[in-house]
């Protein structure tokens, strides 16, 4: 099934960089931060949450991507809203 994309947020206060979110992701290498963690700035396609779910800290939260957002990444333009 489609998902939404999706755009993620850390809070660095609670982040203990642990690399759990990276591990678990199966998008492709290099889809991370200057931290360790999954991107927080490029809407995912894949959204399967795993990353959200994993964190032991609970330090990351997600949102839609914004239509803009969506229009930007080309590979995301033909998947349909959930
Ligand atoms: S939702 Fe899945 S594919 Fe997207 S960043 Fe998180 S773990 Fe990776
Ligand atoms: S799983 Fe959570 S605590 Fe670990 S690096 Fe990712 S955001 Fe930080």
């Amino acid at each position: 099934m489609p998902h939404s994309p999706m755009v993620f947020q850390v809070n660095w206060n609670a982040c203990i960089q642990c690399g759990a979110c990276v591990a678990v992701c199966p998008k492709e290498a290099g889809f991370t931060t200057p931290f360790d963690t999954i991107a927080t700035d490029t809407p995912c396609d894949i959204a399967c949450m795993a990353c959200e779910k994993v964190c032991p800290v609970t330090a990351i939260d997600s949102r839609r991507a914004t239509a803009q957002e969506r229009a930007d990444l080309p590979a995301v333009r033909a998947i349909p809203l959930r």
